[in-house]
């Protein structure tokens, strides 16, 4: 049988987690299941109330943004946990990305996309109690966590009472935990950070490096059987 995340070993041995001023409730910014899986079971084995906040007018195409957000809804509803469904505003993030489209991952049209996404749940956090958020986004080791900490950190500053939180979900064994959870719970494993700009990147290496281009809605992580 399949075992559950109460009693998997992702669960045990776990470090409680301990917020900036002690906030129990935290909005979470999901960009998808397999980078969420891991601050959601963390947040849950620490008592923390969480609500999934997933804004992510980024990913491209609609396909793809409905299977990344179909799978976050599926392990929240498994954990009882609230999920906000926020607008896939692209024409918006079509435009602020304009004249970036030859950027690389990690430069200014990734700052853009983070202050986009956070803005918002900053924006949601203000209108609706929470005095802590924080996202999931910084746990991908292909991400600069730096970076999105500033991102996060900014965007707050405009709402009294909003903090962003700059835990490092990689740390203590965050960052094996999140692919033992992904593979337990066999979520889509996407294959591009999620814009266009990035599908094209990642299409253009694997040509160049004699892989097989990307096909949407096509692997899972999957557990191994021994
Ligand atoms: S590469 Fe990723 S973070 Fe950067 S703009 Fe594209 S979707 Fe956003």
């Amino acid at each position: 049988m399949k075992s559950t995340f109460i009693d998997s070993p992702t669960m045990q041995n776990r470090p409680v987690l301990e917020t900036p001023n002690g906030e129990k409730k935290v909005l979470l910014h999901s960009c998808c299941a397999p980078c969420a899986g891991e601050v959601m079971e963390a947040m849950v084995a620490s008592g923390l109330e969480l609500t999934i906040f997933f804004y992510n007018p980024n990913i491209h195409p609609k396909k793809e943004y409905e299977i990344r957000k179909n799978e976050n809804i599926r392990y929240a509803e498994q954990l009882g946990i609230p999920f906000v469904d926020a607008d896939y505003d692209v024409q918006d993030w079509f435009a602020r990305a304009k004249g970036m489209e030859r950027e690389p991952e990690r430069g200014v049209r990734c700052t853009m996309c983070f202050d986009m996404r956070f803005a918002r749940t900053a924006l949601h956090a203000y209108e609706n109690g929470f005095s802590l958020y924080t996202s999931s986004l910084g746990i991908s080791r292909w991400k600069n966590m730096e970076q999105i900490n500033d991102c996060g950190t900014r965007m707050a500053e405009a709402y009294e009472g909003v903090k962003y939180w700059t835990y490092n979900w990689r740390k203590e064994g965050g960052g094996a935990r999140m692919y033992e959870i992904a593979k337990r719970e066999e979520f889509y494993q996407q294959e591009y950070c999620g814009c266009i700009y990035s599908l094209r990147d990642t299409n253009e290496w694997r040509e160049k490096n004699g892989r097989e281009k990307i096909v949407i809605g096509e692997k899972f992580y999957e557990e191994k059987i021994v």
